[in-house]
């Protein structure tokens, strides 16, 4: 298999040459010197992707799973409740993580396809007069369905019903991808993690927290140690970490973050929403169906297509990989089996989404499906003409 193929998973994502290189370095002393002046600054800019002046940057040698965990028991006590939805794969898991550390866990289950129900939440927290709910979890981009939920939404039913849960949001697959306004929204913790919009090897979680949550760790009785978020944060402050840090990754973030801000955030936000765009046309043209159930919850970091009745999206995603060389997001939990993901986020062009969607043209077409091959690639590449950067950029000029 060539190892030149992009990747269509909704990470870990392609890997740019340049963060590669970066992340190339040498063993140095976490102790010494020169380390503060590399991490310091990764900390104070990792900030404006989160867009947050008042939260502290948080970050574990751990995948996004870590951060969940953190986020949970640097905040909260056994029985404490906490109230989620549920609507794919990954807010179960966060919903099965907090089960498992002992927390009483109000779930609200949703169709999947849907998103985060800002009325039901409304409603549960209205109802909680004793005040008992002491977080709001959601996942901001529900991977397994390609679903985007509204944060600000939901922050605003908290607000209706004068209710002072924390607010934790998962944006492990949204963050630098989309946009994220962690102080607008009045969010108390936000996950993420490298190997996603950062374009980085898997291995860093990242979280950003604020003064609230903070203050949370002085009741919080939930066992932490590698996890703890003020060992962290006194480490850090004095230039240091309180074990062995992750260097590769923290230079790998440097340059990540710097070719973000060389792109700009609302461009990288742009370039996302058309490449997915694009998808969503050709789609359009295969006449199949995305799992997310209306248009204000498009994705633009992944898209989640249901295989027409009859076909089994496993044997497409293992064909794709067979007879291509090239990896497809599988169906996960509930749809297993009855939908296939293209993963569109971090470093990617058109051509490079124009190769996904042939590609798994090809295998859908060596499977009967009932699609005209070429037809989601034409729909992509007239999108594509039609919005290209520099045609704006020569009208506006
Ligand atoms: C990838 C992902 C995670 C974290 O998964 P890890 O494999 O632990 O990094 C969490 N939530 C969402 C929505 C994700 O897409």
């Amino acid at each position: 298999m060539s190892s030149q193929n992009p990747v269509f998973i909704p990470g870990p994502t392609n890997i740019p040459d340049r963060l590669r290189l970066a992340m190339q370095v040498q063993t140095q002393d976490h102790r010494a010197p020169d380390f503060v002046k590399t991490f310091a600054p990764v900390l104070e800019d990792t900030k404006k992707v989160f867009e947050t002046t008042a939260g502290s940057i948080v970050t574990f040698p751990a995948s996004g799973t870590g951060g969940w965990e953190a986020a949970v028991t640097n905040t909260l006590s056994p029985g404490d409740k906490v109230l989620v939805a549920r609507y794919g794969m990954f807010s179960h898991r966060w919903i099965d993580l907090c089960q498992r550390h002992g927390l009483d866990v109000q779930v609200i289950e949703c169709p999947w396809g849907t998103g985060a129900p800002a009325d039901k939440f409304e409603q549960a927290l209205a109802a909680d007069s004793g005040r008992e709910i002491k977080a709001v979890l959601v996942t901001h981009n529900e991977t397994a369905t390609g679903v985007l939920s509204d944060i600000g939404a939901v922050r605003a039913a908290m607000n209706a019903a004068g209710h002072p849960a924390l607010l934790m949001v998962d944006a492990v697959s949204s963050l630098a991808s989309m946009p994220f306004h962690f102080d607008a929204w009045g969010v108390d913790i936000a996950v993420s993690g490298s190997q996603k919009g950062f374009m980085l090897a898997t291995g860093m979680a990242i979280l950003a927290v604020s003064p609230k949550a903070l203050a949370a760790m002085d009741t919080a009785k939930l066992p932490r140690t590698f996890f703890d978020f003020r060992d962290m944060m006194a480490a850090n402050a004095s230039g240091g970490f309180p074990y062995t840090p992750p260097l590769q990754l923290i230079y790998g973030m440097r340059e990540s973050l710097r070719m973000l801000f060389e792109e700009g955030l609302d461009n990288v936000y742009a370039r996302h929403h058309r490449l997915a765009e694009g998808v969503r046309r050709a789609v359009g043209a295969w006449g199949l169906k995305l799992v997310a159930q209306s248009p204000d919850l498009y994705s633009d970091s992944v898209s989640a297509i249901y295989v027409p009745d009859g076909f089994d999206s496993n044997i497409l995603t293992d064909h794709a990989y067979d007879a291509y060389g090239v990896s497809f997001g599988v169906g996960l939990g509930e749809m297993n089996g009855k939908a296939f993901r293209i993963g569109h986020l971090g470093s990617l062009t058109e051509t490079m989404v124009l190769s996904g969607l042939a590609t798994i043209e090809m295998a859908m077409a060596d499977l009967d499906y009932p699609i005209t091959l070429g037809s989601g690639v034409a729909a992509a590449q007239d999108y594509y003409r039609k919005t290209r950067p520099d045609a704006a950029r020569a009208q506006a000029a």
